[in-house]
């Protein structure tokens, strides 16, 4: 296991004490902990700044908008995009419901969603269309000879989930958005869960891709979503309002390009200096040693759960194509969530029970909920293994 001591010191909440002893933070596919250097972006903005974008030709404006700007290409360039096709909205799941409602779709419309999607990726296309659900393989996160049959019913919009909330199994999203597309789809991929372990390079069968900042270090309240040139043309805006348009009178008005016509009223501006922050600290890891490092966390967490048979792990137990986030069903506890009490209130860990906004999934697999555990970069091997002697503990009393 490398070192992950290294990081600690940098989130400034890993130095809370909780009743039980020291704080163990394995909640991080619903957010990550932030670190001092985000904070601090934050903090900076209404300190030096606080001006709005892109309206005054005053220096604090200019200084803003030039900020704004530079995060926006960080990310397009991370992403190897153009800077015109990324907008900035306020997490996953306000991307989806932009290109949902912006789309001319009817309800007699099929949209193909997986299986183990959130429901954000869902619930946006299911209030308009009709729904084709692709299977989940027990080693992906969608299974072929399902993802197959969906694209013979010629769907308008296939969902992909890049990598799931609940399994922590990762799509090949190349070959699914080229046989999606080819198919004559459109092609919506939810990266939330991906995008805090690797930012994909968006390959040209992609027409939008959506993320969080909030899961990959950065502060709630702002999320990204890139739309492909030929998406942009199709989409009307489902909100206008100021910074929309180049011109208006009081009879018409002309949209301004994209991005900015996706982008209405006053913006997150701290919330974007804050994952222009998260991103520097990210890169200034690397994504050789950030999957490294998800390798040895995924490594440990499934020798855990196997060596427990009172443990189904959800998604069975392979490491292939699979990120460090585990769920589990514990035998005799249809209800983690008094499991979920006990660690943080007895032994300081914190950790999600539920059905986790996947609740199709669970149906489909007979489940009601389950116990999710989800370390990040800031994790030890040490902190998953008192989390699972935590719970040898704690079944024979609550099961
Ligand atoms: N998609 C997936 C796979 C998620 O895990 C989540 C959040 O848990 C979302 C979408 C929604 O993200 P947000 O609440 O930031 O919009």
């Amino acid at each position: 296991m490398t070192a992950a001591v290294d990081f600690r010191a940098d989130f400034p909440v890993l130095r809370r004490v909780v009743d039980a002893g020291p704080l163990v933070y394995l909640d991080n596919a619903a957010t990550s902990l932030k670190p001092q250097s985000v904070i601090d972006a934050m903090a900076g903005y209404y300190d030096s700044v606080s001006a709005n974008i892109h309206r005054g030709k005053h220096i604090l404006s200019e200084e803003a908008s030039e900020r704004f700007e530079q995060v926006r290409a960080r990310i397009a360039a991370r992403l190897g995009v153009p800077p015109r096709n990324i907008v900035f909205t306020t997490n996953t799941t306000d991307g989806i419901n932009l290109v949902a409602s912006g789309l001319p779709l009817t309800e007699t419309d099929l949209v193909a969603i997986p299986l183990d999607a959130h429901h954000s990726a869902q619930l946006p296309w299911r209030e308009r269309c009709r729904t084709v659900w692709l299977a989940a393989s027990p080693y992906a996160t969608v299974d072929e000879e399902s993802f197959r049959a969906a694209l013979d019913r010629s769907p308008r919009v296939v969902v992909l989930t890049a990598a799931s909330n609940v399994t922590g199994h990762t799509a090949d999203l190349d070959r699914l958005t080229a046989q999606a597309r080819e198919a004559g789809a459109w092609t919506v991929v939810d990266a939330a869960q991906l995008a805090p372990h690797r930012l994909p390079r968006i390959g040209e069968s992609v027409d939008a891709l959506a993320f969080s900042a909030h899961k990959m270090l950065g502060p709630t309240g702002i999320g990204v979503l890139y739309l492909s040139d030929r998406l942009i043309e199709e989409l009307t805006p489902s909100k206008l309002g100021g910074g929309t348009v180049d011109w208006a009178d009081e009879h018409e008005f002309r949209l301004r390009r994209a991005p900015y016509r996706f982008e209405p009223g006053t913006p997150n501006i701290s919330g974007v200096y804050g994952l222009g922050a998260a991103l520097e600290y990210l890169d200034a890891i690397g994504e050789a040693e950030l999957a490294a490092r998800d390798q040895d966390l995924l490594t440990v967490l499934l020798a855990q759960a196997k060596s427990r048979p009172y443990l189904t792990v959800l998604g069975g137990l392979s490491d292939r194509d699979r990120l460090p986030v585990l769920t589990v069903a514990l035998r005799g506890v249809p209800d983690p969530s008094t499991i979920a009490r006990a660690l943080s209130d007895s032994y300081g860990v914190m950790c999600r029970s539920g059905y986790f906004c996947a609740q199709p999934y669970f149906a489909a697999h007979g489940q009601t909920a389950g116990l999710r555990i989800a370390p990040y970069l800031y994790n030890t091997e040490g902190e998953i293994e008192h989390t699972f002697a935590a719970l040898d503990e704690l079944h024979p009393l609550l099961a």
